[in-house]
């Protein structure tokens, strides 16, 4: 059995929709769908309005959504009868949403209103595969997918569940399921985070020991830089697990950073797929490493830089130790580390507790704060013996300031930081120099 996940775009209209129905049928399979493109997006802006106690904003965004719904069942349907079950399906998901514009709004509604982007979505194709036939069984996401206490997927109890809901349905031709959303630990509605459909995806495959998780978005595969940003960018055809985490982590959108984990641990591939492209290759990411190959960049925003310099450091020995600490205290995590013989630098994404981290760290040296940075991360097989390759990377940006570099920590990434005023002109540069010259 295969999974095979379909993003927003990818069912994004009624067109869009008959076009993956096309591809999924055939194979006994779990297909997981997101939202359809911009729903969750008017969720939130719903969610919004009612944490700031205007339902009349939040009802005209209903309106709204709801309306482009009851276009998509026009178009999507062919049969009064399936029009009819499909506008029952919407109505019943939009009037539950009204109902959260009467009460009071916490966190706790917000994950509801977040869910039903995917109820309506699932729910939609699912009707459609069964007009045209195909008998398609929808396994609910809340019954299965949960996480712990500590907001953690609990790999056993969807294990466990998942099987047995399988089985329950021996004469399925496929089956249908939500991503993104969840239960959590107390048994309320929750979600695993915005772009969480292909983690979903990989916990999915990971549960039932899938032959390979497939993540079909809007482009032919991972490419060998952003191409939001750089012109001239290409697919890369094969990723190490290892790989594929370090652009995904550091802000190649296609796939999700928490997406990896699951596959890696239980050495299943995942193929990323172009949904209006379906015959491309793709990109397959596996266990196996393509030798001395630097493969791709990608750049993550909103860094802060933090400087400690502490000219006793020399013979400190716990120096480091309080340094992090104080970071772990404030339950920020850092990403890069840089360190000099009177001083370290480390980046953070999370500024929530800026100013009282700052705080804490002056107890032990001189402390500088630059915002607005960028960590570029350059990623491939890059063993500290392989000749070359950060004399390239440094080479390429010969025009661009550069405030930290980081290598060494594992044999798949360079990390940089640079001004995010400069990130184009840097992630141009690399594409330049490394891929295209
Ligand atoms: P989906 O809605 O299917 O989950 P996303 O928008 O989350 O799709 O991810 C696909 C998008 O990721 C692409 O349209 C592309 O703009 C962006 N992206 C960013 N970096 C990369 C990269 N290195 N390779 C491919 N796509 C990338
Ligand atoms: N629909 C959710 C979002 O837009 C989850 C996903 O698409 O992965 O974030
Ligand atoms: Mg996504």
């Amino acid at each position: 059995m295969k999974v095979l996940k379909f993003g927003g775009t990818s069912v994004g209209s009624a067109q869009r929709m008959k076009e993956v129905a096309k591809l999924i049928t055939g194979e006994r399979n779990i297909v997981v769908l997101s939202a359809m493109s911009g729903t969750t997006n008017s969720l939130v802006e719903i969610s919004d309005y009612l944490y700031k106690k205007n339902p009349d904003g939040a009802n005209e965004v209903i309106n709204k959504l709801a309306m482009k719904y009851y276009d998509h069942v026009e178009e999507l349907y062919s049969t009064d009868e399936y029009k009819k079950k499909a506008k029952e399906l919407i109505k019943h998901h939009f009037d539950y949403i009204r109902t959260f514009t009467k009460d009071l709004f916490t966190l706790f509604e917000e994950k509801v209103v977040l869910a039903q982007g995917e109820l309506i979505s699932t729910g939609m194709m699912n009707l459609y595969l069964n007009e045209t036939g195909v008998f398609s069984v929808l396994l609910p996401a809340l019954d299965y997918m949960r996480t712990d206490k500590n907001a953690e997927p609990d790999p056993v109890y969807i294990k466990e569940r998942l099987e047995k809901m399988l089985e329950e349905h021996p004469d399925a031709d496929l089956f249908i399921t939500q991503g993104y959303i969840c239960r959590n630990a107390y048994g309320e509605i929750d979600n695993l985070q915005r772009g969480g459909s292909d983690y979903s995806a990989s916990l999915i495959g990971a549960a039932i020991d899938a032959e390979e998780i497939q993540i079909w978005t809007d482009i032919d595969g991972m490419h060998n830089n952003d191409p939001r940003f750089v012109e001239g960018t290409t697919p890369v055809r094969n990723l190490h697990f290892e790989e594929a985490a370090e652009l995904a982590y550091f802000g190649a959108k296609i796939l999700h950073p928490t997406c990896i984990l699951p596959a890696k641990l239980n050495n299943i591939p995942v193929r990323l797929l172009n949904t209006m492209q379906p015959e491309a290759p793709g990109t397959l990411i596996s266990n196996k490493t393509e030798k001395g190959k630097i493969k791709a960049v990608a750049a993550k925003d909103n860094i802060t830089a933090i400087k400690i310099k502490s000219g006793r450091m020399l013979l400190a020995t716990g120096f480091l130790r309080k340094v992090f600490e104080t970071f772990e205290n404030h339950q920020t995590p850092i990403d890069m580390v840089t360190t000099s013989e009177v001083g370290v630098s480390v980046t953070i994404d999370n500024r929530k507790n800026l100013e009282e981290i700052v705080d804490d760290l002056k107890k032990y040296g001189t402390v500088t704060v630059d915002e607005d940075m960028v960590i570029i991360c350059v990623v491939g097989d890059l063993e500290w013996d392989n000749v070359g390759f950060e004399a390239s990377i440094v080479d390429a940006l010969k025009e661009v300031p550069v405030r930290m570099i980081s290598y060494g920590g594992s044999n798949y990434n360079v990390s940089l930081l640079v001004k995010s005023t400069d990130k184009k002109q840097a992630l141009q540069a690399l594409s330049d120099h490394l891929f295209n010259s």
